[in-house]
């Protein structure tokens, strides 16, 4: 999101050269750029650490295919104690290592995914409210079960590939 008013005092945001970013909104009263904002997210492939990916379905975003878990960061938290809380909290599993696989623009929504592997201990799934099934999977049928082309798969088939050079 690009600003047009400043977030703090509400003054309309002037135009002004920033070094190498060229031209950017600019609070003259704050005097301070007003960079592009914008959510930022994890997104997680969660393994038991033996081979199986688990994903999860939550038929109010999308009733048909399965979808990592994630969520937003909170302000003040880390990525990665925002990928291990939404693990905890969407599955009931819980995870013991937490390790990054990249990050992932997401253009059509204006946000950034930071892309977890999450390994867990594996138990029985205790879901959120939020979370209508969850189910282990192969990775193959993992990539097959998500949306062809989406954020998720592409985090998986990266899970995938960091898992084989371990
Ligand atoms: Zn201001």
């Amino acid at each position: 999101m690009r600003f047009e008013y400043c977030p703090k005092c509400g003054r309309k945001a002037a135009l002004r050269e920033i070094g190498d970013e060229g031209l950017m909104p600019y609070c003259e009263g704050c005097e301070r750029p007003l960079f592009d904002l914008f959510p930022v997210c994890v997104l997680c492939a969660v393994t038991d650490g033996e081979g199986s990916f688990a994903l999860i379905r939550q038929s109010y975003v999308n009733a048909g295919t399965f979808v990592g878990v994630a969520g937003y960061i909170k302000s003040g938290e880390s990525a990665e104690a925002a990928a291990e809380r939404e693990v905890r909290e969407e599955t009931g599993l819980t995870p013991f290592s937490v390790k990054l696989l990249g990050t992932y623009p997401y253009a059509k929504k204006d946000m950034l995914m930071i892309g977890f592997l999450v390994t867990v201990r594996r138990s029985e799934f205790a879901l959120s409210g939020e979370v209508d099934q969850a189910q282990w999977f192969t990775p193959e049928e993992a990539v097959k079960a998500v949306r062809e082309g989406s954020i998720i798969q592409q985090v998986l088939l990266d899970a995938i590939d960091f898992r084989s050079n371990e």
